[in-house]
């Protein structure tokens, strides 16, 4: 992986906050600061792995990259080009790009629809394909994610979990993506089948040179499937690195709670674990101030409460650097 290359996605300062309404007269009392000035970039053929617990603002990210919302501030670049500079026309075109698969692949296929409509309607749209081919290329669509061609006259509701999934991927596939942010696709999966799916995604990488958000909240199965991670509390990336630098050194103390929650097979390792992750997530309406993560940190200080972290080189990487918003991390290492 180059990191000198211009990168396919380049977020700068994102943010997303939601009003909240309220009183007699309906009027904005507060926000939910879901993103609050995030920046990162993902390299062409890069797996960007975005790790946090429920609320943290991932998926919401994820929401904007694909253009189903806008954010409220920032700018999201997709090959060095600002996506709001970017006409009618040709966002159309680049949106085809930009796919999700989604957790819940159920909510994103109509259930009134056989699979063979849900796919060719789509690729014939953006004319992907012709009516003489589609056929053909829906086959080799399900071939390519491990369906049977001979599934295409069922309704969604005829599949399990890990097919309805695997429908997903392909109807995400079926519109020549670029890009595609997966959003958490294993959670609601069971876990005999989580790990099909990851290796499916990982194949498809590879053989289709895509670039991908792996959303998650578990670091286990980011871990598996990306070359970087980012770990966010609070609406903000507090680390960000290799894969295999983020595990082997952490150096936030949440992403260490983190770490330490990814469940091993031996009992007798799992006992010795200490619990380093207690209470809730901080609020994204009142935001603690100084670090987020000081309500729950267990090596917090006084300033802790008082300054906001800035991120900081931590180490330097061939394939990028490692970055990490916490007041005590150590000085940088350069190897
Ligand atoms: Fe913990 Fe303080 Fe570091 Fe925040 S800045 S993670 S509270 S030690």
């Amino acid at each position: 992986m180059n990191m000198e290359q211009t990168p396919l996605i380049r977020v700068e300062n994102m943010k997303k906050y939601y009003p909240i309404k309220g009183g007699i007269i309906t009027h904005t009392t507060g926000h939910v600061k879901a993103v609050d000035g995030v920046s990162f970039s993902i390299i062409e053929g890069e797996t960007l792995g975005l790790v946090g617990e429920s609320g943290c603002g991932k998926s919401t990210i994820g929401r904007q990259l694909v253009g189903l919302e806008q954010p409220t501030e920032g700018t999201i670049y997709y090959k060095g080009k600002a996506l709001s500079d970017i006409n009618k026309d040709e966002m159309g075109k680049i949106r085809t790009r930009l796919q999700m698969i989604f957790q819940d692949p159920y909510s994103s296929l109509n259930p009134r629809k056989h699979i063979y409509e849900i796919l060719a309607q789509p690729m014939l749209y953006h004319h992907i394909s012709s009516r003489d081919t589609v056929e053909k290329d829906i086959r080799k669509l399900l071939d390519m994610v491990g369906l049977s061609p001979n599934i295409l006259g069922r309704y969604p509701h005829e599949f399990s979990g890990g097919q309805r999934q695997r429908i997903g991927i392909a109807k995400a596939l079926s519109l020549n993506p670029e890009f595609i942010v997966c959003d958490e696709p294993v959670s609601a999966l069971d876990v005999s089948i989580q790990a099909q799916i990851l290796n499916l995604l990982k194949s498809l990488q590879k053989e289709l040179h895509l670039t991908l958000l792996f959303v998650g909240h578990g670091l286990g199965a980011v871990n598996y499937v990306s070359d970087r991670i980012a770990v966010m509390y609070c609406g903000k990336i507090v680390e960000i690195g290799e894969a295999k630098e983020i595990f082997k050194n952490p150096v936030h103390p949440y992403t260490q709670a983190l770490i330490n929650a990814v469940p091993v097979p031996d009992p007798e390792e799992s006992d010795k674990k200490q619990q380093l992750l207690q209470g809730e997530i901080g609020s994204s309406v009142a935001v603690p101030q100084g670090c987020r993560f000081h309500t729950r940190c267990p090596y917090a200080v006084q300033d802790c409460s008082r300054e906001e972290p800035v991120m900081q080189k931590v180490r330097e990487r061939k394939g990028g650097g490692h970055y990490a918003a916490c007041s005590i991390s150590r000085e940088p290492i350069y190897e």
